[in-house]
């Protein structure tokens, strides 16, 4: 059984760092890489941080219903293609998303049973430090993040689980502690119990 964790946060709330940290220190896990129309930015290898398409392509994509859930974020399409559910399924593992809020309702709705965690920066101030510490991108579009960043922040009510990122160490334990305990679940458990209560003589 595959299970799919839905992590959104607002740029600038350390998410990358926690889901990097999440994929390299939790086994069993595949990284669903989302198609995008923006352009790569500094050191992120195409088909690896995104599959970098253009708009015309995506857009063939939507019409074709390849994608299990898309936005437009910042002007640019993002999406998840169904395909990432396909190979984690095939290969036995659980799929991280790494998407926005809208991306987050879409595939909640469709699969009921996704597990959502919102990632929160401490304050504005520090959210705001750490978007021009990493200076990837304009003042312009720092401020646009901001205050996209206060929009995305309203919907954290949606989430199953919100981390505040206040310190990173305790953060990504918090992340990992969340994968852990949902692998333990009933649901997926069930296949492994049905022998152990035979071992009891029960059914
Ligand atoms: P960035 O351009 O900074 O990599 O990402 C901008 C936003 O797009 C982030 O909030 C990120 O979570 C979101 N995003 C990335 N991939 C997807 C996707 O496949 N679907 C949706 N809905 N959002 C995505």
């Amino acid at each position: 059984m595959t299970t799919v964790f839905i992590i959104s946060a607002p740029s600038g709330s350390g998410k990358s760092t926690l889901v990097n940290r999440l994929m390299a220190e939790v086994e069993g896990l595949t990284f669903s890489v989302s198609c995008t129309t923006r352009a790569p930015r500094g050191s992120e290898v195409p088909g690896q941080a995104y599959d970098f398409i253009d708009r015309s392509e995506f857009e063939r994509r939507i019409a074709a219903d390849e994608f299990l859930e898309h936005a437009e974020v910042f002007g640019n399409y993002y999406g998840t293609h169904s395909s990432a559910l396909d190979k984690a399924k095939a290969a036995g593992k659980d799929l991280v998303l790494d998407i926005d809020v809208q991306g987050a309702a879409q595939l909640k709705k469709r699969i009921p049973d996704a597990v959502t965690i919102f990632i929160l920066a401490p304050s504005r101030e520090i959210l705001e430090q750490r978007l021009r510490a990493r200076s990837q991108d304009s003042d312009e579009t720092i401020r646009r993040r901001l205050n996209d960043a206060m929009g995305e922040i309203r919907n954290y009510g949606q989430y199953d689980y919100v981390l505040v990122n206040e310190n990173l160490e305790p953060a990504v334990e918090s992340l990992k502690s969340i994968v852990r305990a949902e692998r333990v679940r009933r649901v997926r458990v069930e296949e492994k119990i049905r022998p152990i209560l035979a071992t009891f003589g029960q059914e």
